[in-house]
């Protein structure tokens, strides 16, 4: 495979025929049907090239003196319907949720209702600037207020801090104020234990490190739920918190969580619910029922705003009394003068424990989540979430026909399912999912939760039809009969059908080649 200077390869595969088999190059071109291949938007056209033309400055006296570029700027040469036919091929080399189930367990990925998109756009929000005095955006400060109102009323929490800017930062977030909590009970120094399940999203002892403590696993019971005894027997009075996902990360309700928490409570630590999963509760049950002290929402999983690849996140945090004097500023609050921002850490907000981003939040994302609220009512958001845990349910109960689910009985929002039904066909997960590649479906999250062997976490959604999910199934019940039956080497080639076989996943991602760099004198003159 022909590489770039910096080992890439970017050239199209027709030249790069060193490595390259007839299977991967079956056409004279090297492009698939309609996917066309091409280099590097530098590698094309030629520097001379413009896509405008502008007029020549008449009498220009340059002033910049020595500063002056000495030349012009690298760009590359491309007229303009170049440029856009190389842009909107990049966009179309993107998988996304507009386009087909992603199934991806642990993430949500949610249909972006259209109503979201065209809210958001309304000069009103979309044009404001942060900076502008508070009396001219008491529209979107409301809006803030209203979400912030929704988001209390569904969990039965008191406060919410609407400024953290994804599910990690909410979570940084809610340890900061647990950690507050902590120092202004004078107990920093022997406070410092975290507990969290082997089980937890790489987020959570990732957070709870960062806010200095050390983490503790806590182990799982064969219902793939915390246990319960081995969590008792942990607790102590250096224990500042539980970071606990509910619904879990294998998809599945911990029962166990009035336990959990009251145990906790006892013991003056704080109970830190990883909210990631809401999606499949919302409306069903509320967090402030079950004793959690602070839990971020991701509401680019539980309400519907773009993210992966597609927009920022946000990850508002609810929190407890006992927490809510900590929360950061800045906050929305109902002043003489209609909404104002508490932005002051020596006046209004003296415990806050700072501030965690320059503004308010994702404004953006604000208004496509109220959006998405007001449009479903609370009983739209409730079976929103039956739908979501039925949907998974339904895939559970299909693939288990041919596949292994991970533990017995019902899942909530997410399938879990493990490598088991693989057994001794040399058939991998990793494996397993590539071939779903060449049948047209997104692999599921693979691998995670690492407590599974060979994991395979499926999360349809609630918007998925039933069609929708017959062909998913479909599909993979058929992968599963033709690896029992024998047909390995079809999985260890998959994906056939994909611009690109497999790649060296590892290698990119220890090695990343992030910038372009233009070849030297030789290599032009070699070609
Ligand atoms: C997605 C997720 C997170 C992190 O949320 P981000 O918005 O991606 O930072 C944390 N915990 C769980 C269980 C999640 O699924």
């Amino acid at each position: 495979m022909a590489m770039n200077s910096v080992g890439r390869p970017t050239r199209s595969q027709k030249s790069q025929p060193e490595t390259t088999t007839a299977a991967e190059t079956p056409t004279h071109t090297g492009h698939r049907a309609l996917q066309l291949e091409e280099p590097l938007i530098f590698e094309q056209g030629n520097p001379q090239g413009t896509g405008v033309d502008f007029e020549e400055a008449k009498g220009l006296m340059p002033r910049l003196g020595g500063l002056a570029a000495g030349h012009a700027p690298d760009l590359p040469g491309l007229s303009e319907p170049e440029a856009m036919r190389h842009f909107v091929r990049l966009s179309q080399k993107n998988y996304a949720i507009d386009m087909g189930i992603f199934p991806l367990g642990s993430c949500t990925m949610k249909h972006n209702p259209r109503l979201n998109e065209k809210m958001a756009r309304l000069p009103g929000f979309s044009d404001i600037h942060p900076l502008q005095p508070a009396s001219t955006v008491q529209g979107a400060l409301e809006l803030i207020d209203r979400l912030a109102g929704w988001l209390k009323e569904l969990t039965a929490m008191p406060a919410v801090a609407m400024s953290p800017k994804a599910g990690a930062h909410g979570e940084l977030c809610g340890m900061m104020a647990i950690k507050a909590a902590i120092v202004a009970k004078g107990e920093a120094a022997t406070r410092t234990r975290v507990l969290a399940p082997e089980s937890a999203h790489g987020t959570n002892p990732a957070t709870a490190a960062q806010c200095g403590f050390t983490v503790d696993d806590i182990p799982a019971d064969e219902t793939g739920r915390v246990d319960l005894e081995a969590f008792r027997a942990k607790l102590g009075p250096d224990v500042a918190a539980i970071m606990v996902t509910n619904p879990n990360t294998c998809g599945l309700f911990e029962r166990d969580i009035r336990a959990l928490a009251d145990a906790v409570h006892e013991v003056g630590g704080y109970f830190y619910c990883d909210g990631a999963n809401f999606n499949a509760i919302m409306g069903k049950a509320r967090p402030g029922d079950l004793g959690v002290d602070a839990m971020h929402i991701n509401l680019h999983k539980t309400f519907s705003t773009p993210h992966g690849g597609g927009g920022p996140g946000s990850g508002p945090t609810v929190l407890s009394d006992a927490l809510a004097p900590f929360a950061p500023v800045p906050f929305v609050q109902h002043g003489e003068n209609g909404f104002e921002l508490v932005e002051d850490v020596d006046g209004d907000a003296k415990d806050a424990f700072g501030r965690m981003v320059a503004f308010h939040g994702q404004m953006g994302m604000f208004v496509r989540a109220l959006t998405y609220m007001l449009s479903h009512g609370a009983d739209g958001l409730r079976q929103a979430a039956e739908d979501a845990v039925l949907n998974a349910n339904y895939v559970l109960k299909r693939l288990s026909a041919e596949m292994t689910p991970a533990f017995p009985g019902t899942c909530m929002h997410e399938a879990l399912l493990d490598d088991r039904f693989l057994k001794d066909t040399g058939v991998g997960t990793l494996d397993f999912a590539k071939a779903m590649i060449d049948e047209g479906f997104h692999p599921m999250t693979m691998y995670f939760p690492l407590v599974v062997s060979g994991a395979m976490l499926i999360e349809p959604t609630e918007t998925e039809s039933k069609q929708g999910l017959d062909q998913f199934c479909d599909a993979l019940l058929a992968l599963a009969k033709e690896a029992k039956a024998g047909q390995t080497e079809k999985f260890k080639a998959a994906p056939i059908y994909a611009p690109r076989r497999r790649l060296d996943e590892t290698g990119a991602a220890r090695k990343p080649v992030l910038r372009w760099t233009p070849p030297g004198p030789e290599a032009i003159a070699a070609e």
